[in-house]
């Protein structure tokens, strides 16, 4: 065992695995995956960007349309039961990103470093404005009471963690327990089409 095709043979899971038998069109066949990160054993896959009219701003971070009402209701919701759930980050452009990853070349920081916490450009979950990163961005957010209540809660609002313990053990990515994207639509589900490769 080992390797790419085991890797990608377990690559559609559980919910997902479900709505993609249903849906074949919203798997990319081969799970498209960026080539230098995996040579260092780290798997993203490939996202499209938003379109700008398709990008509204909730809490003043741009998000995709889709997401802006379920994010609302649930910052809502949440803030009703006393847990302060906050935006860190949501969409970001391929452009952003590609800088962020270049200036962490520039610094000398390892492939192996730079993949391990961050999507290349044209491989992350935001650029389609699906996915939020809740505050504060960092491990402790793990173990405090926001994210006890997401999970309790985010999937009522159609909000699934990508960056779970086994995704970070399939894919070589850090955890993330501050990282959530939007799957209650099937044009959302759409537009993640390779989240299937992630869960
Ligand atoms: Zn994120």
């Amino acid at each position: 065992m080992g390797g790419i095709a085991s890797f990608l043979s377990g690559c559609t899971t559980s919910l997902v695995q479900a709505q993609l038998s249903s849906n074949p069109q919203l798997h990319s066949p081969n799970c498209e995956y960026h080539t230098e990160s995996a040579s260092v054993g780290i798997y993203h896959f490939r996202f499209s960007e938003a379109n700008k009219k398709d990008l509204v701003k909730v809490y003043g971070h741009k998000v995709h349309k889709l997401v802006a009402e379920p994010l609302k209701k649930m910052i809502r919701a949440a803030r009703s039961q006393g847990i302060d759930l906050k935006i860190a980050s949501a969409f970001r452009s391929i452009n952003h990103q590609e800088g962020i990853i270049k200036r962490k070349k520039e610094d000398g920081t390892s492939l192996k470093q730079i993949y391990f916490f961050s999507a290349p450009s044209g491989f992350s979950e935001h650029h389609t404005g699906l996915a939020i990163d809740f505050y504060p961005v960092n491990s402790k957010f793990e173990y405090s009471a926001t994210y006890r209540w997401l999970t309790q809660n985010a999937d009522k609002y159609g909000f699934v963690q990508t960056f779970t313990e086994s995704n970070a053990n399939k894919t070589g990515v850090s955890v993330e327990s501050w990282h959530w994207k939007y799957i209650g639509h099937p044009q959302a589900r759409e537009l993640l089409m390779n989240m299937g490769c992630y869960t």
